[in-house]
């Protein structure tokens, strides 16, 4: 692990808190030292208030923030002398130390300090630095864990048992820091937690935590259980995308709302798959507890979901029995499935979550094959794990996510994404919470936005291969498909039918309409498994009620498209797939209406192109935003009992009306 501390940019730090955030920032870039929202850090400066007294502020990550991104406003100062005096206190509950850290900040509107600021108050030095370290928490979930960190770090730092966080373990940090530290001290390990480094200056806290993290990085080296010798490839995998929304639909039984699945299958998790102990080794429990409110306690081997909520059941029970105050069951699914078909795939309310749940366990894969290789992976007892699975601090954190969006859980393909009302539609489903799939010919549907809910995909709607090829792709990112936008088209440049070119007649019918016949046939099977029933959305035209001259094979291709719908409608109703159509009109943002067709349009009906383009019955502009924001409440609760309608969005057309 090398430090990325750069002077150059540290130099540009005006003050302590910049330079907190700077090294925090720091700290964030590395993956196996924290993870979402994991470790934090904190600064202590003396200020002076309004009045002119001068007070030392803590200044602590609240919650809310990961490093890697975190500003001056994601740290809250809470008064110093406060926490150092309620650290006496013989003992205090969780929501009293909630109330007095929330009530001894000095800005209004700060975050909520980190629950670990009373123990980040009592270590008398400048900067702290916290995180759950790979290495350092592989070496502790081993039954050799404390004397190896002994030998690792003599007196560099202070061995702390594990206690659970929170106000019980800032008090025996206390103490035993007192006790063990030396002059030389430069940290303190946390059993089964993580680990904190601290220094006077921004720089020295951060190296300091690289290089006790180094240490034990080159102690698994020379141990043999650094290098996992991971296999060269993965076995070809064939289509999973049937059985991966097998799999997502009946796992949204269990949490009764949609949820995404998200597969991946690397080297390492091929590795942790083949290994001869995976039963055992796989159902230890997480490397951190912090962990267990993303993964749950252990992942689920196989496909036997009744098994695994049984067990979970019964796991739930046993503890709450003991429990200081009776707790409510969370959802009994599994959030992370390893299978030898599936490979790794882990389950969220959205694929931010999900995302999430895959790059922790990833990190946990790694830690369980060293610690395996090293000596026998051995996480905390279960009791431990579900005293911080059920701790109000933990809920509260979850439950402050709020309501879910429309679409949250939800996974929806469109066409021609690129541009126009497709693209409109992608962002008004990514609004609404829904994961998408966009595919287009254009390459920059692959790149349009970079984010975990969206997966663009370049490919041929008329090459049925580069269809199933895109559902593959987008399945193994979300898991499945609930909502299919067959938007993509072509409006070819007006010939009367006399002259009307046969390869343009064909090419037409082919993306107009023989794609989405293909479209529908290859996205059948995965809509009759979308948890709240398959939704289809057409983008059909005016032209359907109203042709116009000159556009003989758009008008044909749009009409035969229309009664497609409608046939579909019928089929597929007894499987409550609702399938309706929009006609929109005049939309002029849109990739199919160049300069030059525009002019064509408009002189087939004797207009100039201003007339042409306001000559709806209410003047309006119909925009591509207009008529995605239409096509996606069709796929929402208002529409719930609607199929077959064709709806327009052409501001009132007299030639229809
Ligand atoms: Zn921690």
């Amino acid at each position: 692990m090398r430090s990325l501390w750069n002077d150059v940019q540290a130099e540009q730090c005006h003050d302590e808190l910049d330079r907190r955030v700077y090294s925090s920032r720091l700290l964030g870039q590395h993956p196996d030292l924290v993870l979402h929202g994991g470790g934090n850090t904190s600064v202590k400066i003396k200020e002076k208030n309004l009045l002119g007294e001068e007070q030392t502020l803590l200044y602590v990550k609240g919650s809310g923030s990961d490093l890697i991104d975190i500003t001056r406003a994601g740290f809250a100062p809470v008064q110093l002398e406060h926490l150092l005096k309620l650290a006496k206190l013989p003992s205090l509950s969780d929501p009293q130390m909630v109330n007095e850290l929330k009530t001894h900040v000095t800005v209004s509107g700060a975050p909520t300090p980190s629950v670990e600021a009373i123990l980040h108050a009592i270590l008398p030095y400048t900067y702290v630095d916290h995180s759950h370290a790979d290495a350092v928490i592989t070496l502790t979930n081993t039954p050799g864990g404390l004397q190896r960190i002994k030998e690792i770090y003599g007196e560099a730092v202070v061995i702390i048992p594990y206690v659970m966080p929170g106000f019980d373990l800032a008090r025996l940090c206390a103490q035993l820091f007192f006790e063990q530290c030396k002059p030389t001290t430069q940290g303190m390990i946390l059993l089964n937690h993580g680990i904190f480094s601290f220094g006077e200056t921004a720089r020295e806290s951060y190296e300091r935590m690289i290089q006790l993290v180094t240490r034990a990085e080159q102690y698994l080296q020379k141990n043999q259980a650094w290098d996992l010798d991971l296999p060269k490839s993965v076995p070809a995998a064939e289509t999973l995308r049937l059985p991966l929304a097998q799999l997502r639909q009946r796992l949204s039984a269990v949490t009764a709302m949609p949820m995404i699945l998200r597969h991946t299958h690397t080297p390492l998790v091929e590795k942790f798959l083949q290994h001869p102990l995976l039963a055992q080794i796989s159902q230890q429990g997480p490397a951190t507890p912090d962990h267990v409110i993303r993964t749950k306690r252990v992942p689920m081997l196989g496909q036997d979901i009744d098994t695994y909520i049984a067990d979970y059941q019964r796991y739930f029970k046993q503890h709450n029995a003991t429990a200081r105050e009776p707790k409510i069951m969370l959802d009994p699914a599994p959030r992370v499935i390893l299978d030898p078909q599936l490979g790794l795939c882990s389950l969220g309310k959205t694929s931010q979550d999900a995302q999430v749940v895959q790059e922790i366990f990833s990190h946990t894969l790694e830690i369980i094959l060293r610690a395996t290789q090293l000596e026998k992976y051995q996480a905390l007892p279960a009791r431990d794990i579900f005293d911080v699975e059920y701790w109000d601090l933990e809920q509260a954190k979850l439950r402050a996510a709020g309501k879910p969006k429309l679409f949250a859980g939800e996974v929806a393909l469109v066409t021609g994404a690129a541009s126009g009302i497709g693209k409109a539609c992608v962002e008004s489903l990514l609004a609404r919470g829904a994961s998408v799939i966009g595919m287009d010919l254009n390459p920059v549907v692959a790149t349009q936005y970079q984010r975990a809910d969206y997966c663009g995909v370049v490919g041929d709607v008329c090459v049925r291969e580069q269809i199933q090829h895109a559902l593959e792709t987008g399945v193994r990112r979300f898991g499945g498909l609930d909502i299919l936008i067959l938007n993509a088209g072509i409006f070819p440049a007006a010939q009367p039918i006399a002259e009307m070119d046969a390869s343009v007649w064909q090419k037409t019918l082919d993306i107009n309409l023989t794609a989405n016949l293909v479209l529908l046939q290859e996205s059948y099977s995965l809509l009759k498994l979308a948890p709240r029933h398959g939704r289809v959305v057409v983008i059909g035209s005016k032209n359907v009620a109203a042709p116009g001259p000159g556009a003989s094979a758009y008008s044909a291709s749009k009409a035969a498209l229309n009664q497609l719908v409608r046939v579909t409608a019928l089929e597929w109703g007894k499987d409550k797939i609702r399938v309706n159509s929009v006609h929109p009109d005049a939309v002029f943002d849109t990739g199919i209406w160049t300069e030059e067709i525009l002019q064509a349009r408009a002189q087939a009906y004797g207009m100039t192109v201003e007339q042409y383009k306001q000559r709806n019955v209410m003047g309006v502009d119909i925009t591509s935003h207009d008529v995605a924001e239409l096509v996606v409440e069709m796929c929402g609760p208002l529409f719930a009992k609607t199929t077959a309608a064709q709806i327009p969005v052409d501001g009132g057309d007299l030639r229809v009306i």
